[in-house]
């Protein structure tokens, strides 16, 4: 039975995810590059800019608790609950060009010289007509539904999603730097080789290897706490402290 701070992540991941819908153009990584290209900082640029700085304390903890595709996918592991342990290196094939031409573009429009978070919007909302709703429905189902069945438990995390690399960023630069922030901790004595926490992990992650090497840090982890709270011997906490071992 799943302990009750699961119960709220699982709540607040779906809320997160029927709110998808209004706040999409939010976390787009088109209109970024269209703002760019006239010079203009939109939403989707600040709230990626904001997911770098919240790595650089809470790690990768907006995908564990926050993210409207966290609610989807997990929706659909009792559907699909198969495992994913290859290609994460995938999403930086996407991300690094599309950083790079955003780049361009900026410097091309002569820098940044305006602020428009609500950039496209209507109202403030992101579907407003029968175009923006036919594109939310294809990103949906192209980009995070379909690979979720075909290829395994959130293969849109690992494998696509273009937010996912700025906070992997933000948290190797606060591993880099050894400050205190939001981590996982394990205590391999307590492990009885269960698998549990394997098994529970939402990432696919080997987590009882991390336990029982005392190396928790991962640059896949969301910080979602299901091992924490599935481990029946308490052998994994959430802690803030510095990182004890250099990540994996
Ligand atoms: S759930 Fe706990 S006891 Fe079981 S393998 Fe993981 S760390 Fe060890
Ligand atoms: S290792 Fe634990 S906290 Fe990290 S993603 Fe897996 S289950 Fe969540």
């Amino acid at each position: 039975m799943l302990k009750r701070r699961q119960k709220i992540r699982k709540g607040f991941i779906l809320v997160s995810f029927f709110l998808f819908p209004a706040v999409f153009y939010y976390l787009s990584p088109v209109l970024v590059v269209q703002a760019s290209a006239d010079g203009i900082v939109n939403g989707s640029l600040v709230v990626f800019l904001l997911m770098f700085l919240s790595a650089l304390f809470l790690g990768r903890a907006y995908c564990g608790w926050i993210c409207p595709a966290a609610g989807c996918q997990e929706a659909l592991f009792s559907a699909r609950d198969k495992r994913i342990t290859k290609g994460d290196y995938l999403k930086w094939l996407i991300w690094t060009p599309w950083v790079i031409s955003i780049l361009f573009l900026a410097a091309g429009a002569g820098g940044y010289y305006h602020i428009d978070f609500f950039y496209r919007t209507t109202y403030g909302l992101s579907i407003s007509d029968l175009q923006s709703f036919i594109t939310y429905n294809i990103v949906l189902f192209v980009l995070i539904v379909l690979p979720a069945f075909i290829v395994g438990k959130r293969s849109f995390c690992h494998h696509l999603c273009w937010m996912a690399p700025f906070m992997i960023l933000g948290r190797k630069i606060r591993n880099g730097f050894h400050w205190a922030a939001l981590q996982l901790g394990s205590y391999p004595e307590r492990c009885v080789h269960c698998h549990t926490c394997t098994q529970n992990c939402p990432m696919s992650l080997e987590v009882e290897t991390m336990v029982n090497r005392n190396a928790m840090e991962h640059t896949e982890c969301i910080l979602c706490g299901s091992c924490v709270d599935s481990c029946p011997q308490n052998a994994i906490c959430y802690n803030r402290g510095k990182p004890n071992r250099d990540p994996a």
